[in-house]
Formats: structure tokens, sequence, C-alpha cells
């Protein structure tokens, strides 16, 4: 090394990317007290009980060991009865792959397809991942802006004007974070079409998918001819308050699934059995919790669309996840700087919309994954912020 700096040595495009434009707001909002976060995208409910008595039970058998490199065999049966359910088959056996979080399944799902230029078509705004995870790859990130004119879904005609002779992969992400957007199974049809037609693959981020108030989620591989092109990614991190846990999968045809696993053996070897053990009762016994825990946070979702329509913020009604993303564009202030102005003032913690991508920029994202009384306190705070601005 003599006299070289470490970033002399490290790799170019890791060095090309950005950091994250969230951990901005929380380091700022870390270093004041009294802070009410609208920021994190993470329930503020404790994984219920049962569980976690799975879990200390696994332990008390003494399950500590690896697993097989695609996950337990019984947890992939309940991952695939479930998806059963969401009108899809897969065989247990080959079709899933049990992964550290949905990030290390969409991690590998990107790895195992993209070949260097590919590109990966990603409606936005989009989870602050999919881009940085693109370019390292080796993929170029193709974004498609979404707009509230559209409530944030991604239409046909959108996605057709930016196909080029290069795209591949079609990053989808319905219940969506950061604009809460749903996607109806006829919209998801007219999609599929175009996805066919182009011979595109598709990524379905459903990490959201029980968190869905107004209809029923469709799956994208359940549509017809859809199954063989998707990649299905879900997890326990928000359906089941189990951020922590770590856990997530991946479902699709057989030989993709290998294909993952080879990376995945290489490199995570297998996700932590006592995750995966606790993961089954989730799937066995969670639902009645897990409904309970969304029964909450649609009654959140009403309280802030009410509230922002008391204090004058345009908002569009989001149909699932536990974020709102209401515009800001009427104060004058770019996202970033209303945040930060949000944040001195008041001390209330949101998100700039830009940090999701093209199509983000006028809006801040708002997680209702808190308290009645905090989404209460921070409603009468941004009410006396905007007052003091002359906007309402
Ligand atoms: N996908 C989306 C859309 C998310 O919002 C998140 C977390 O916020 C993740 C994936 C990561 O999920 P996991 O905790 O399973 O890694």
């Amino acid at each position: 090394m003599t006299d070289r700096t470490w970033s002399h040595y490290i790799n170019p495009t890791v060095k090309a990317i950005p950091p994250s434009g969230i951990r901005r707001f929380f380091d700022l909002a870390a270093e004041m007290e009294g802070v009410i976060s609208l920021g994190v995208g993470e329930p503020d409910f404790v994984t219920p009980w049962h569980i976690r008595e799975a879990c200390i039970y696994s332990l008390h058998k003494g399950s500590t060991t690896y697993t097989s490199n695609h996950g337990l065999l019984e947890l992939r049966e309940e991952i695939t009865k479930y998806l059963g359910t969401q009108g899809v088959q897969y065989n247990p056996r080959s079709e899933v792959l049990v992964t550290v979080g949905v990030s290390e399944a969409l991690d590998l799902a990107l790895r195992t397809l993209i070949c260097p230029g590919d590109e990966v078509l990603i409606p936005t705004p989009c989870y602050v991942s999919y881009i940085p995870c693109t370019t390292l790859a080796g993929g170029v990130p193709v974004t498609i802006p979404t707009s509230m004119e559209d409530d944030f879904r991604l239409t046909a005609d959108k996605l057709e004007a930016a196909i080029t002779p290069k795209s591949k992969v079609l990053l989808l992400c319905f219940p969506n974070n950061p604009t809460g957007a749903i996607m109806n199974r006829e919209e998801l049809l007219k999609i599929s079409e175009v996805v066919a037609k182009h011979d595109l693959l598709v990524i379905s981020d459903e990490i959201y998918d029980r968190l869905t108030y107004i209809g029923q989620h469709t799956c994208f591989a359940s549509l017809p001819g859809m199954r063989d092109r998707t990649i299905v990614l879900n997890g326990f991190s928000k359906a089941y308050a189990m951020t922590g846990w770590r856990l997530g999968y991946a479902a699709a045809q057989g030989d993709f699934i290998g294909a993952m696993t080879k990376i995945h053996q290489y490199t995570m070897l297998c996700a932590p059995i006592t995750a995966q053990m606790s993961a089954m009762e989730a799937l066995r016994h969670g639902k009645t919790p897990m409904e309970n825990m969304v029964a909450h946070y649609n009654r959140r979702r009403r309280l802030m669309l009410q509230g922002f329509k008391e204090i004058g913020l345009p908002c569009f009604e989001p149909g699932g996840a536990f974020y709102v993303f209401p515009y800001i564009g009427d104060t004058g202030l770019t996202s970033a700087e209303f945040a930060e102005a949000l944040l001195l003032e008041e001390k209330v913690a949101v998100i700039p919309g830009d940090v999701f991508g093209p199509g983000g920029e006028g809006c801040v994202r708002c997680s209702y994954a808190s308290s009645v009384e905090d989404l209460t306190e921070a409603l009468r705070r941004l009410g006396r912020f905007l007052k003091r601005r002359n906007i309402t």
C-alpha cells in the first residue's frame, strides 16, 4: 500500500455508488432529541410472541446447525403452500430458495440474470436498493418515472416507451415502497402483455403483499404466461414484523433457482436455521396476529390521509405497504429542503422523495408504522410548519 490510500484500490463501480440518501437524514435525526421519526421503513411491532417462542423452542432442541443450501424443506413446503393461495404452484424441492432477507434474494436474482450492459427497467420512485444493486451486478438501470396523476402505477405505454433491444428485466414492486401504490389484476395483465411481447423477464418484489388495504393483491407470477418468466421475491420482514431475523425467499422456475443457489451456496451457504424455524411458525400460525397488525396499519393510513386533508397537503391514496407520499411541491421547497427544514424546525423526520429516483421529487415519504400518538403529534407539527410558511 505504501503511499497509496485505500481509495486507489477500491473497485470504481463501488466507488461510484452514492451513499444512501436516507442515511443522511437518520444521522441528522439521531443527533437531535424529541424527534418523531416517520422515516423508518420498519414495523413498530415486536415479532408476535408465538414466533419468538418457536425460536426459543428450536434453540432448546439444539437446532443450531447449517441447513440445506436451499433452506429447510419443511419451510419451502410452507412457502409453496402460501404461494399456492396466491394462485401459483411451485415445486418446494427445486423452485424455492430461502435467502437472507429479500435483500439477498434481490442481489442474487440480479447477479444471476445480468450480463454486462443488460438493461433493467425500474419503475420509479423505487426502493433505494434497486438502482445500486443493478449497477453492482453490471447492469444498466433504466428508470421509468411514474407520477401522482397515474397514482404511481406503471402503465403499459410507459413501459413500452422505455424498452430497447438491450432490455432484459423488469423490476416490479407492488405494493410499492415508497409510494404505497398498488396495481390491480387488470393493470398488471396489461403489463404482462408487454413483457411477453418483448420477451422480458420479471423480478417481482412482493414483500408488502399482505399489507394491501384496497382489493386483493395479485402475484405477478399467477398471471397467464408469467410463471416461468417471473422471479417472485418475498419475505418475513414486513408482514410478520421480522426485520431483524433476516429471512426471505425467491420462487421461480427450477433452472433459475438452481443458478441462484450456486451463488448463494458460496456466499451465504444458507439462511440462519433459527430464523427458518421461526418463519415456519409464522406461515403455519401467524395469520391472525399478522392480520391484527395490518388492521392497525390501515387505521393509521386513514389517520394520515385525513390529517393531510385537514392541513391541506395533497396526497394520493396509497393502497398498500405502510407509506404515504404527500406532495409538498406547493411549498416552493425541494423535497430535500422540505425534509431538512421540517426536521430542524419541528423535529419530524420524513424522507425526501428524490432519494427514491426520478418521479420522487416534489413528494416526501412518511412511514405510518408508528404509534397513533406519534402520528397525531407529527401531523400537528406538520400543520404548524405549513402555517408558519403561509402554505395552508
Ligand atoms: N424490498 C423492499 C421493497 C423493501 O422495502 C425492503 C425493506 O425495506 C426490502 C426489499 C428488504 O427486505 P428484507 O428485510 O427482507 O431484506
